[in-house]
């Protein structure tokens, strides 16, 4: 089976029949067999060792626990998941008794050793549990919001209105013109790496309209066929990333120099190589990223 792209696969039933039913949920979080997934600092708890795992520990750890609610993840094996902010703990590690068994690595680095469905529950954890931290206060009143439905809503305690857990979507495309892809480098990122061209969708825009424009205004390239490829969850905090291959019908480059540093066209045998290993003009980012499976796809491998 290939490997889903980093942050998809989340093997758990998010099951929101069950987040609205609150005795079900306080009862599970009185099981042993419940598991919670310690996320600090917006990190979630990995195993240590050769073959590294979200690390779940069971509904004790909530004993004493004056910090947000537990976030309702899913259900596996009749088993429910939950996630809980224990960043307001100073040395959790010590604290639980986690030393030299389990720790909190940076995501971005860890996701690839992770096994797949486990990138994907990370991916959940660590979105929503971010949300709830920024997301205390209503934005209608400024009165305090508390959390419902197993966390999947907030509920504002004045004025009762109710707030969700955003998702913000970026185009991400891979522009070709048949032989060549164009590719571009943000200031500040390492030579020789260059990546697929992205940007956030904004209000009242279509998905292809956000691509011609992001391409239009980076590069200065116009755009004609679209073809939707694949997406990935991105949770850094709430980004969804949608790749795209975009066709180009010009040529020249007219970059905007506070988006980019450089951009240029690369044929399908300079990426081919690059994939291999970086040359002197081109890296191409690393399988954690949808832009490699966008050009992985594009030259044939
Ligand atoms: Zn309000």
């Amino acid at each position: 089976m290939t490997r889903p792209i980093a942050f998809s696969g989340n093997t758990l039933d998010r099951d929101e029949r069950h987040r609205k039913d609150e005795a079900y949920l306080a009862t599970s979080l009185q099981e042993d067999k419940t598991r919670i997934l310690p996320v600090w600092k917006l990190a979630p708890l990995v195993r240590e060792g050769d073959e590294k795992r979200l690390a779940w520990a069971t509904p004790a750890i909530l004993d004493g626990h004056g910090g947000p609610d537990p976030v309702f993840l899913g259900v596996a094996d009749g088993r429910a998941h939950f996630a809980v902010d224990i960043s307001a703990h100073g040395e959790p590690l010590k604290e639980f008794g986690w030393e030299g068994a389990a720790s909190f690595p940076d995501l971005r680095a860890t996701v690839g050793l992770l096994p797949p469905g486990d990138g994907g529950i990370a991916a959940q954890a660590r979105h929503i549990v971010d949300w709830h931290s920024r997301h205390g206060f209503c934005p209608g009143c400024g009165e305090k919001t508390r959390p419902k439905d197993g966390g999947w809503a907030r509920i504002c305690t004045a004025c009762s209105s109710e707030h969700f857990p955003r998702t913000d979507p970026v185009v991400i495309m891979l522009v070709t013109d048949g032989e060549r892809c164009l590719l571009g480098r943000q200031p500040g990122w390492p030579k020789p790496m260059v990546s697929a061209l992205a940007g956030f969708v904004e209000g009242g825009e279509s998905l292809e309209e956000a691509v011609r424009r992001e391409v239009r205004e980076e590069a200065g390239i116009q755009v004609g066929a679209i073809r939707y490829v694949t997406s990935q969850p991105w949770p850094f905090p709430a980004s969804l990333m949608i790749g795209c291959e975009a066709e180009a019908v010009s040529r020249r480059i007219q970059i905007d120099p506070s988006e980019l540093e450089s951009a240029d066209w690369f044929s399908k045998d300079e990426v081919r190589a690059a994939l291999e290993a970086p040359t002197q003009r081109l890296g191409v980012p690393p399988p954690i990223a949808i832009a490699h499976h966008l050009i992985r796809a594009w030259v044939g491998k």
